[in-house]
């Protein structure tokens, strides 16, 4: 079986009893003579409550530090509140509260969807699926006259029975492993026994309640849930702030290390992005030359092209925007961006993309507080690459120099794509510094480069190697395509006359074309012996290496 195959299988494992439930429970509702009362409706109240605050705590289980504590504090907060009460729950609106419980699960597994992962989606669902079941076919009040013994019992035996015929065969199915292991290995869990016996005994305090005081007394029991559940809430987001501030301290220590401060700016916006799972951010900077704007870093979904046209049209009218935000929503989806200002001068901005257009005061907070921590970041990040800019290019042309225009060579190479070079020569060029003097030599030089830039592709890369050597790099190009492109060269250069100022030159061009396993410097040879054949052919010329070899 394949993993699509399994994944399908095994949500079809934890969503087929329920549907089968769901029928079953609501038939039974439907044809029960007991009739509805008030607290029937309270329990409901507290059911949906409950399931639903229960449920948002659960999933935030899996971010507990502890795995124990985690696998406790899951054992307690599914089995105890739920699986407990509601099994009582076939007391008159049990049947209604064992709905709420599925679907608050059902709701919580969809929202949260992203972070769950199957474990909760089973447990929750799985154990919700098993209360709509009870609550179906045991008709209602049977549970509160048993005796004290048969309830606990039967309460034992039935979640037993969840988790050694239900949960363990879907987590082997899940993991791919061997099904009746696991059920061993399920059943000599002390811990499992041990929540099974929490279970049993919260379940028969729940149902005391229930004979004693009456519903009332019972609901009484739901009602530390939600404040358990808020608390935790709660402390999630302190811990978000915690870790949060874990990362920037990680992030600034490898920024320390590296001199790079992406990791910092991408951890900021990994802690910006909450639970909204269709939220994206984006970092974006001012160009050089300040005419466009360029993402730097990005987490979330891809967004639309609505989206894009919009976002295109925030970021241009930024810079003359009075305030720090800007805010605007095309169908669905709202963009908001902050101002990243280095100083007075605008460095960047922040963006938001959201589905929906609910940005709390408090979020907007944070996201504007965000906006100035990047600033630094973000200026850094500018001088970094102006850096690495001025490592990489010929000061006198503008054009790669040799160590880059040689790293785009052994790319090529190392790709083993199509491809092919062409090195490039001045004809006569001591004749120029020799008659006009050095610094008109390097004016011809100039514009030599910007002729040969003219006439390349987007994708070839120009680079100075040698005094008036240049060497060209084209990825993916034939030999045809690179001997049309070097004749196209050939021919800018001897037209263009340089004006009264400048003499007219001509260059040589020698192409080669990547072979199988070609090394950088065979290939660089094959294109200079083409390049002298070319000179002693007689200059302004094109010539290709030789076919044989
Ligand atoms: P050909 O290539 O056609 O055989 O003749 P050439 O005159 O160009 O011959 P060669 O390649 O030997 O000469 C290169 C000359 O380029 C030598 C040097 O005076 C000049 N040169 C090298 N680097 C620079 C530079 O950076 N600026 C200037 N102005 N001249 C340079
Ligand atoms: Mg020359
Ligand atoms: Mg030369």
């Amino acid at each position: 079986m394949n993993a699509f195959d399994r994944a399908k299988l095994y949500r079809t494992a934890i969503f087929a009893p329920g549907a089968v439930a769901l029928v079953a429970c609501v038939t039974a509702i439907v044809r029960s003579p007991v009739r509805w009362s008030f607290s029937d409706s309270l329990l409901t109240l507290f059911a949906v409550a409950g399931t639903l605050s229960v449920a948002f705590f659960a999933t935030s289980l899996p971010r507990l530090r502890s795995r124990r504590i985690a696998f406790g504090a899951e054992g307690y907060v599914l089995d105890v509140p739920i699986l407990a009460p509601l099994l009582l729950a076939s007391y008159n609106g049990g049947a209604i509260a064992a709905l709420a419980a599925f679907f608050g699960f059902s709701l919580a597994a969809y929202v949260r969807r992203e972070e769950l992962g199957f474990d909760i989606l089973r447990h929750g669902v799985g154990r919700a699926s098993l209360l709509l079941l009870v609550a179906a076919f045991i008709p209602a009040h049977s549970l509160l006259s048993w005796n004290f013994f048969s309830f606990s019992v039967l309460v034992l035996a039935i979640g037993a029975a969840y988790e050694l015929i239900f949960a363990a065969p879907l987590l082997a199915i899940a993991r791919n492993v061997s099904i009746r292991q696991t059920v061993v290995r399920f059943a000599r869990t002390r811990g499992l026994w041990l929540s099974l016996a929490t279970v049993t005994i919260w379940a028969t305090i729940d149902r005391w309640g229930f004979l004693t005081g009456g519903a009332a007394l019972g609901v009484a029991l739901w009602l530390p849930l939600p404040y358990f559940a808020w608390l935790r809430w709660k402390n999630d987001r302190l811990s978000a702030e915690l870790t949060r501030l874990k990362l920037v301290r990680e992030a600034v220590a490898a920024m320390l290390a590296a001199r790079d401060p992406l990791p910092q700016m991408r951890s900021i916006l990994g802690s910006l992005r909450r639970a909204l799972v269709d939220e994206t951010l984006e970092i974006v900077t001012r160009t050089e030359n300040k005419k466009k704007w360029r993402t730097v870093a990005s987490l979330g979904p891809a967004i639309g092209e609505d989206a894009s046209a919009l976002r295109a049209r925030l970021l241009a009218r930024l810079p003359f925007a009075e305030r720090e935000s800007a805010k605007a929503t095309v169908g669905s989806v709202t963009i908001s961006v902050y101002a990243i200002r280095a100083g007075e001068a605008l460095a960047g901005a922040l963006l938001v993309h959201r589905r929906r257009d609910d940005l709390s005061a408090r979020e907007h907070q944070q996201f504007y507080q965000a906006a100035r921590e990047l600033a630094p970041l973000l200026v850094d990040l500018q001088s970094i690459s102006e850096a690495h800019n001025a490592a990489n290019t010929d000061p006198l042309t503008g054009v790669f120099n040799r160590r880059a225009i040689l790293e785009r060579l052994n790319a090529l190479v190392d790709d083993a794509r199509r491809g092919a070079v062409l090195m490039l020569d001045i004809d006569r060029f001591k004749n120029i510094n020799d008659r006009l003097g050095h610094a008109a030599g390097d004016g011809v030089l100039r514009r030599v480069a910007d002729e040969i830039r003219a006439a390349l592709r987007l994708e070839d890369a120009l680079g100075r190697i040698g005094g008036e050597e240049f060497l060209v790099v084209m990825p993916d190009a034939t030999r045809d395509i690179a001997v049309a492109i070097g004749e196209r060269v050939r021919a800018g250069v001897a037209c263009s006359d340089g004006g009264s100022e400048q003499p007219a030159v001509t260059i040589s061009i020698g192409v080669a074309t990547v072979r199988g396993h070609d090394r950088p410097a065979e290939l660089l040879e094959r294109a200079d012996r083409a390049l002298y054949e070319a000179k002693r052919l007689g200059r302004n010329r094109l010539v290709e290496e030789e076919q044989s070899a």
